[in-house]
């Protein structure tokens, strides 16, 4: 099964992010084979060229196909934007979680007290939990402990986390920390890390696209993400999603309802 959910979501990340570049190739592959099919027509039938040119309008419209395939996954990958607790997103993967990292891995989840409303994708989150711990089961191969945490922070208050956490700015937030005691990264990688396509998996394990899709994920919901890794000491990676102001007001509101109905 999580060998299922983990292809589900790699397909589902590939075609989130070809979907956007898959609307600009069709139009050029378009162009490439009106032109090749004119082409075509122009020459002398009888010309020695006529089947690289059909060789040409072939693989245009095998790709043609491929690019058409492409949008439809991404399009079906659209985001649904609802307020959801990334305390319930984490909880809910438990099992998933459990199944994709294996037994060598010692997985630890802590949620925190307080609500972590933010107004996200569900299925979008899950896939950022996913990557992220894929990612740290890859960098344990020979075991190690993957710790999941969700809780609601204040960062920018006297006393609080903005020193440390200077790229983010001050407020209320939903965190995710996920962390590993594995491999690590080394400056060069730590520094592609993001960057779709950059992979140091063998061919055929890794797309590149694992932590590009998360990164375009928490853009979209105005979040900040931070990356610490040292080769030999593990990678910590901390995700800000901003407390969703509705889902605030929704408690304030369901609270003054509470005081009203009181006797
Ligand atoms: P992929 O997992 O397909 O390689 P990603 O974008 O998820 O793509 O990751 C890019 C690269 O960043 C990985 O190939 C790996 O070198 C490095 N990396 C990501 N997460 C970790 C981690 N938790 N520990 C060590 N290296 C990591």
């Amino acid at each position: 099964l999580s060998e299922e959910l983990g292809q589900a979501q790699k397909m589902e990340a590939v075609g989130r992010l070809a979907g956007g570049i898959a609307h600009d190739y069709n139009n050029l592959l378009a162009i490439i084979l009106n032109y090749t099919s004119l082409v075509i027509e122009e020459l002398d039938e009888q010309s020695p060229v006529q089947k690289d040119l059909a060789e040409i309008k072939r693989a245009a419209q095998r790709a043609a196909s491929l690019t058409r395939q492409l949008l439809t996954v991404s399009r079906r990958g659209l985001a649904q934007p609802v307020v959801l607790d990334l305390r319930d997103v984490v909880r809910g993967m438990d099992g998933a979680l459990r199944a994709a990292v294996g037994g060598s891995i010692d997985l630890a989840i802590a949620l925190g007290p307080s609500a972590c409303r933010v107004l996200a994708d569900a299925g979008q989150l899950e896939q950022v939990v996913m990557n992220l711990a894929l990612n740290a089961r890859d960098a344990m191969q020979g075991g190690g402990r993957l710790s999941i945490e969700a809780r609601a922070v204040r960062v920018g208050a006297a006393g609080s986390l903005h020193d440390a956490h200077p790229a983010v700015p001050p407020g209320r937030y939903a965190r995710l920390v996920v962390s590993d005691t594995g491999s690590g990264m080394c400056d060069d990688v730590r520094t592609r890390a993001f960057e779709p396509f950059f992979t140091t998996k063998p061919r055929g394990k890794g797309t590149g696209l694992g932590l590009a899709t998360v990164y375009g994920i928490v853009k979209q919901w105005h979040g900040h993400i931070e990356l610490a890794s040292q080769p030999g000491q593990g990678t910590r990676v901390e995700i800000y999603l901003p407390l969703s102001a509705r889902g605030a007001s929704s408690r304030r509101a369901r609270a003054a309802h509470q005081r009203r109905a009181a006797p």
